[in-house]
């Protein structure tokens, strides 16, 4: 009873869904908040996403600034307790919306918008999200869509606090149109965003096979010693590994089966991937991601 009352004054006060959010320490001045490994839903409240924050002498450099307006206020609030400094700048890694919809709230904090070009043609002012499609107004709560200060097409690197912050989009299409690496060259750390991910599935839906492929590629030429995906835990150097095995063994097969005039309405029963039947959200994107890749592939067949 005494938790219900709780959770109705939470929300009474206009606070918002209470996201419990504890930092992770990767390093000296390098924090984490590592989202579930599942879909979006009301019971998580959007937090199935990792949003980092680098600490600098002059102030905070955030990585994805999260699902919604509450989630980034709380993950401020966490900063703060670590050092009491600005947020300086707010870097957006691609335009799916478990990454960017704390954005107004850094912005009421004073903090510049940095991000794809993609993120100024598909975010748009009162649009309906798919984060507030599934949460409802209540949860999405003070959610706003604000624009971006800073567009970066190609590369674009900052200097925060004596820390440089190499921005870079490594192919035209990867996870989406316009996905965005940040390195920090001084400590061999990359925030890879949507173009790893681990311990679940990725999408393909808004991407591409061959394209992900290539930007795995060279984020792994990188040599860093620590890579940080958009989702799942793993930070290790090897941290592509999981996802590379995916697509290249869903590339094979689907490849090999268009040799034997495998039809679209053949391949998901083809294309299993029984290794990766264990993964988290399998049964949701899978099938799905077989086809996506199917339809590449065919096409890239006939170009050639
Ligand atoms: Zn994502």
């Amino acid at each position: 009873m005494k938790y219900i009352t709780l959770i109705l004054l939470t929300f009474s006060f206009g606070y918002g869904f209470e996201y419990y959010l504890k930092p992770q320490k990767i390093e000296e001045g390098i924090y984490c908040f590592f989202g579930k490994t599942e879909n979006i839903s009301k019971q998580n409240a959007g937090n199935m996403v990792n949003t980092c924050f680098v600490q600098t002498k002059e102030g905070f450099v955030v990585i994805d600034s999260g699902p919604t307006y509450a989630y980034a206020s709380q993950a401020y609030t966490q900063m703060q307790k670590i050092a009491q400094l600005p947020v300086k700048y707010v870097i957006i890694t691609h335009d799916h919306d478990d990454h960017w919809q704390g954005n107004s709230f850094y912005k009421s904090k004073g903090a510049l918008l940095i991000g794809p070009r993609t993120y100024e043609q598909n975010v748009v002012a009162g649009m309906k999200t798919r984060m507030l499609r599934v949460l409802g107004k209540e949860l999405y709560g003070k959610t706003k869509i604000v624009k971006l200060d800073t567009i970066v097409d190609s590369n674009l690197s900052i200097t925060v606090g004596s820390q440089i912050f190499q921005i870079r989009q490594l192919t035209p299409i990867a996870h989406t149109k316009g996905d965005l690496i940040i390195y920090l060259p001084a400590k061999k750390i990359l925030f890879a965003g949507d173009l790893v991910f681990n311990d679940r599935l990725t999408s393909l839906r808004d991407g591409s096979i061959l394209g992900s492929l290539k930007a795995l590629k060279k984020i792994d030429a990188y040599h860093a010693k620590v890579i940080i995906g958009g989702h799942g835990y793993k930070t290790d150097a090897n941290a592509t590994e999981t996802l590379k095995s995916y697509l290249i063994k869903m590339k094979k097969e689907i490849l090999d089966a268009q040799d034997h005039d495998i039809g679209m309405d053949e391949i998901t029963r083809k294309v299993i991937l029984p290794e990766f039947r264990k993964m988290k959200l399998y049964n949701v994107l899978h099938k799905r991601n077989v086809l996506d890749a199917y339809k590449e592939l065919e096409m890239m067949e006939d170009e050639e």
